[in-house]
């Protein structure tokens, strides 16, 4: 059945169906909770579980690849690893798990039905490398019907449907491919009234050329994500570039503080940097603009194998801003306010 546009405006969509906007709360806006970032090449459709013990600190910081570390299917791990999150004070999470990462929708509402939480759903494609061969020669407008399919019938073979786009995925160079992807993206956003949220490549100068692209395209500025800022972008001149552009800005990497980050050069700062740089951002003016996450997508960051799970924002973070001269009314427009607004169909 599809839902039509008049159906879905001034709603927010989860995996179990439309909801009052009011109903979401604190909302995490960037996570994964049923996933595979195994490359393509190296997935084993039989691994589960989580990574080896003894190895924490490899895994966290990428010097051993362990597909029980960048695989994850048990749908219970992610009940109680959403639960936790719930416990601390939270309610909504949305899991931008799409083509590429191996979406399991149902999956998603059983978590949902279990912890109470409420679970937004993303659709489109990831970046290049992880997506399906049969992609590469499909065409701008059967991305966008894609993505609408799922937006308003439901998802990878599922009545599911997503209540975001995205996170649409860019590497470096941006291929062509990834440039019909989000291109199809925009049409979305603009037939369905979803917001999108885009995860740019790891390049300074990327999220700027994503303002260009998406302003030809004609995307609602206002209503678009871009993700990853903490580890993409490391200077105000390109920040507040991007904040006057009008787009949405994410800290999406919340508990991540290590060095060594996906083999790259990145200097990934902790969370006190990310508050501060946040704060500078706060203070010109783009307080509507913000919102936070932690994208736990490698099992060892679960708090049941000694990482910082779901909750962190909840039980770290928050104290931590009120610590820092954060206003409970600052700390409500990130956690429930923006996230709200962007939800919410228009
Ligand atoms: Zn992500």
């Amino acid at each position: 059945m599809r839902l039509t546009r008049d159906e879905m405006r001034g709603k927010a969509q989860t995996v179990l169906g439309l909801v009052d906007p009011a109903e979401l709360g604190p909302t995490l806006m960037h996570e994964h909770l049923i996933w595979d970032i195994t490359h393509p090449a190296k997935r084993d459709p039989a691994s589960r579980g989580g990574p080896s013990p003894g190895q924490y600190w490899d895994l966290l910081n990428s010097h051993v690849a362990d597909i029980r570390n960048t695989t994850q299917r048990d749908r219970a791990m992610a009940s109680r690893a959403t639960a936790e999150m719930v416990e601390a004070g939270g309610k909504t999470v949305v899991e931008l798990t799409i083509g590429g990462l191996v979406p399991d929708p149902e999956g998603l509402a059983q978590v949902a039905r279990e912890t109470g939480a409420h679970i937004v759903m993303g659709c489109g494609h990831y970046v290049h490398d992880y997506q399906d061969p049969a992609n590469h020669d499909r065409t701008v407008d059967s991305f966008a019907q894609e993505m609408i399919d799922q937006v308003q019938q439901g998802a990878w073979g599922t009545g599911v449907r997503a209540g975001i786009v995205g996170e649409i995925g860019c590497q470096w160079p941006w291929t062509d491919l990834e440039k019909r992807v989000l291109a199809g993206a925009v049409v979305a956003q603009q037939e369905t009234g979803a917001a999108l949220t885009i995860h740019p490549a790891r390049h300074e100068d990327h999220p700027w050329m994503l303002v260009e692209f998406l302003r030809a395209h004609g995307a609602d500025m206002s209503r678009t994500i871009i993700d990853h800022i903490d580890r993409t972008i490391f200077d105000d001149d390109r920040l507040f570039r991007l904040a006057d552009a009008g787009v949405i800005l994410e800290w999406d990497l919340f508990g991540q503080e290590n060095t060594y980050y996906a083999h790259s050069d990145i200097d990934m700062p902790n969370d006190g940097m990310r508050l501060r740089t946040i704060r500078r951002v706060i203070e010109r003016g783009h307080l509507d603009q913000v919102v936070i996450s932690h994208d736990i997508c490698h099992t060892i960051q679960f708090s049941e194998f000694g990482g910082h799970g779901y909750a962190h924002i909840q039980r770290k973070v928050l104290p931590h801003m009120r610590k820092r001269g954060y206003s409970e009314a600052e700390i409500d427009a990130i956690m429930v306010g923006n996230p709200r607004r962007l939800l919410t169909f228009i």
